[in-house]
C-alpha cells in the first residue's frame, strides 16, 4: 500500500476527511484534479476597484462562449472568474426541457473558496422527515449521532451566531454575532411580534469573530468585513480548506496532496472485498497512473463523485461501484431557489453601519413546524435576509442626471431587504445522474447527463415562500415589495445532495450510517450524494460533520484491524 488513506477532492468534505484522517495518524493522500492554490498568495481580495477589469463585469460574449452555466452563479464575477470551470472545457448533458445548473470548481479548495458559508445544523425535524411523511426512505442516523461532529466541526472551523433555543434549528458552539444593523433590528421585533411563530436571528456563518488560540495558531485572524469573500481571504478569517483543513492536515505530517489529478475510476478486488486502487489521469500530460491505500473516502463533490462511482463498474458491479441497490446516481436534489421578495423601507436615514458584513439574518423554517394550518405541501423553507442602504454602486433606483444627482450620490440611499427563500426538495427516483458513455470529455471520461426537474410539491412550496416574503415585508414596513418571480433550475443553490444516500437497507440505499458502502467495507463516501433528505438549512455543516464522523469511525476500523 502507498497510503493509508486515499481522499478524492479537497473541498469542503473532503478537506475535512484528510484532517482529521491525518490526526489519527493515518498516511493520507488527497488527489485533487484541479491546478494546485497557495492560500493568500493564489488570491485577489486586495485588488482595488479599478484594478478589477470592468468594474467585475465579464463581457458577454466571454460569459456566453466559456461560462454559460457558471455565470448563473451571483458570485460569477471578472474577480473571481478563475474559481470556475470553463463549462466549454468541462461539458456535461441534459435534456433540452430539463436544465440543470452544474455550478462547479476544480482547484485546490474546491467550492470552500467560493461558498457563502451560511452555516446552520439540521435537527431531527429533518432526519425523521422522510420515515413521517413517507417520501424517500429513512435516515439511518439521527441528530444525536451528529451532534458531537457538529460540536467539533463548529468549533474547529470558526462559526458565528446566535443561539435561539429552537429545537428545529439546533444551536451550537458559536463565536459571538455578527451584529444586526438598526433596520433588521426593527424588523426582528416586528415580525416576532406579529408572527410569534417565527424568529429572525442573525445569519450564523463560517466567519471568525473572535478567533480563539486554535485559529490563531493556523495563521488565521478575524473578519475584517470587507466582503470580498468570493475572491479567497488572504486573513483566514473565512473557513474554507485552505485556510483551515488543510493547514491542520498538513501539521501531522501525515499529508501528502496531488493536483491535476483526475480520478477516472476505482479498481475492486473481487476476491478480497474491497477497492484496490484509485486510477487518475494527468490534468496536463493525460497519462494515466495509479494509487493504493488501504481506505478510500471519495469526496468529488455529489456529481463528480458519482460520475466516479458509475465509471467503475467491474463484473461484479455492472451497473456502477457499490451500486448493487441501482440507487447510485438517483434522487439528486438541490435547495429551492428564485423565491422571496425585496422591498424598500422608509425612515431611519440618519442611521447607517459600519463595515460590510459578510453575513444578513435567517428566518428558520416555521411551515410544517410551528405553522401548519392551511399548508398544502410536506417540507418547508427557511429565508437568508439581507439589507443595507442602496447606494450608487447597488441601487438601479438612483437614476437621474445632473448636479442633483451628484449630489444624491454623496449621500447613501434608502435602506432595502431582501428575504431569500431556501425550500427543500423531496428525493425522486428519476431526478438522476447517468453516464452519456457516447460522448466523452478531453480526457476520454464519459460525459455526465443530468435529468433533473422539481415537482408539485417544491412548485406550490416556492408560491407559499413568494406570498409569506411579501406578507413579512409589508407587515414589517416595507415599501415596493415584490416577489421574486420563476423557481430557477435545480442546481442553481449549489446544494446538489441525494445520488449515493445512505440508509438501513443495502437493498435501497448505497451507504450506511458511517458514510460506509453497504457493499464495499473500505469505501466511505461523505459528500453531498450521501444525503437521505436535504431539509431546508444550507448543507455544508453537515458534510462537514459526517465526513468528520465518518473519517474518525474508519480510522476506528482501521486499528481494530476490521477493514
Ligand atoms: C457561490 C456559492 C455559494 C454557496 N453558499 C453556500 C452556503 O452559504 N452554505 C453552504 O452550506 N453551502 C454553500 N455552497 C455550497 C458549498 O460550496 C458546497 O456544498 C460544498 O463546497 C461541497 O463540498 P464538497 O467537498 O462536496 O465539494 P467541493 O467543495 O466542490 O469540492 C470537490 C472537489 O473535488 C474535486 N474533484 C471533482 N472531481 C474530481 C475527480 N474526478 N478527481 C479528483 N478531484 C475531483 C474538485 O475539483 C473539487 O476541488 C455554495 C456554493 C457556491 C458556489
Amino acid at each position: 500500500m502507498d497510503f493509508d488513506a486515499i481522499v478524492v477532492g479537497s473541498g469542503i468534505s473532503g478537506g475535512w476527511a484528510a484532517k482529521e484522517l491525518c490526526e489519527r495518524g493515518l498516511k493520507t493522500l488527497l488527489i485533487e484534479r484541479g491546478r494546485n492554490v497557495t492560500h493568500r498568495t493564489d488570491y485577489n481580495d486586495f485588488a482595488t476597484p479599478w484594478q478589477v477589469p470592468n468594474r467585475g463585469e465579464v463581457a458577454q460574449d466571454e460569459a456566453a462562449e466559456h461560462y454559460a452555466i457558471q455565470s448563473t452563479c451571483p458570485a460569477f464575477n471578472a474577480a473571481t472568474k478563475q474559481w470556475w470551470v470553463r463549462d466549454s472545457e468541462h461539458p456535461y448533458a441534459t435534456p433540452s426541457d430539463r436544465p440543470y445548473n452544474w455550478i462547479r470548481g476544480y482547484h485546490l479548495g474546491g467550492r470552500s473558496i467560493t461558498w457563502g458559508r451560511q452555516t446552520y445544523r439540521m435537527s431531527d425535524v429533518d432526519f425523521n422527515a422522510n420515515k413521517l411523511d413517507g417520501h424517500g426512505i429513512d435516515w439511518p442516523i439521527r441528530y444525536a449521532d451528529v451532534q458531537p461532529w457538529y460540536d467539533r466541526v463548529e468549533r474547529f472551523a470558526g462559526i458565528s451566531g446566535a443561539n435561539e433555543g429552537l429545537e428545529h434549528l439546533p444551536d451550537g458552539q458559536f463565536l459571538p454575532p455578527l451584529e444586526l444593523n438598526c433596520l433588521e433590528v426593527a424588523f426582528k421585533k416586528r415580525i416576532e411580534e406579529y408572527y410569534p411563530t417565527r424568529r429572525v436571528t442573525p445569519g450564523r456563518c463560517a466567519h471568525l469573530t473572535e478567533p480563539t488560540p486554535e485559529h490563531l495558531a493556523l495563521g488565521r485572524g478575524p473578519c475584517q468585513a470587507r466582503d470580498v469573500c468570493e475572491r479567497g481571504c488572504g486573513y483566514g478569517a473565512y473557513f474554507s480548506s485552505l485556510s483551515a483543513t488543510l493547514p491542520a492536515a498538513r501539521k501531522t505530517n501525515n499529508l501528502t496532496v496531488v493536483t491535476d489529478a483526475i480520478v477516472e475510476r476505482l479498481d475492486y478486488d473481487h476476491a478480497k472485498r474491497r477497492v484496490s486502487g484509485v486510477r487518475v489521469i494527468d490534468a496536463q500530460t493525460k497519462q494515466g497512473r495509479s494509487y493504493q491505500a488501504r481506505v478510500v473516502f471519495v469526496c468529488a463533490s455529489t456529481v463528480a463523485t458519482t460520475q466516479i462511482l458509475l465509471a467503475s463498474k467491474s463484473e461484479n458491479f455492472a451497473r456502477g461501484l457499490a451500486n448493487r441497490s441501482d440507487t447510485l446516481g438517483r434522487h439528486l436534489m438541490d435547495h429551492v431557489v428564485g423565491i422571496g421578495a425585496s422591498g424598500t423601507h422608509p425612515g431611519f436615514l440618519d442611521r447607517y453601519y459600519y463595515g460590510r458584513r459578510p453575513t444578513g439574518f435567517y428566518v428558520p423554517r416555521y411551515i410544517n413546524i410551528t405553522e401548519n394550518a392551511d399548508v398544502d405541501f410536506v417540507r418547508g423553507f427557511g429565508f437568508q435576509g439581507y439589507s443595507g442602504r442602496s447606494s450608487w454602486q447597488r441601487g438601479e433606483h438612483e437614476v437621474g442626471v445632473g448636479a442633483e444627482l451628484k449630489q444624491r450620490l454623496r449621500e447613501p440611499g434608502r435602506w432595502e431587504m431582501t428575504l431569500i427563500g431556501f425550500g427543500e426538495m423531496l428525493p425522486g427516483a428519476d431526478n438522476r445522474v447517468t453516464l452519456d458513455e457516447a460522448r466523452r470529455d478531453s480526457w476520454g471520461i464519459p460525459l455526465v447527463h443530468i435529468d433533473c426537474a422539481h415537482g408539485e410539491n417544491e412548485r406550490r412550496m416556492a408560491e407559499r415562500a413568494n406570498q409569506d416574503a411579501v406578507r413579512m415585508l409589508i407587515a414589517a414596513g416595507f415599501e415596493n415589495v415584490t416577489p421574486f418571480g420563476a423557481i430557477r433550475p435545480p442546481g442553481s443553490s449549489v446544494h446538489e445532495m441525494g445520488t449515493a444516500r445512505m440508509g438501513r437497507d443495502p437493498a435501497t440505499s448505497v451507504l450506511n450510517g458511517h458514510n460506509q458502502a453497504h457493499d464495499i467495507s473500505n469505501l466511505f463516501v461523505t459528500d453531498g450524494s450521501c444525503m437521505t433528505s436535504t431539509g431546508s438549512v444550507n448543507p455544508s455543516l453537515t458534510y462537514m460533520a459526517l465526513s468528520a464522523r465518518a473519517a474518525n469511525y474508519a480510522a476506528d476500523l482501521l486499528a481494530s484491524g476490521e477493514i
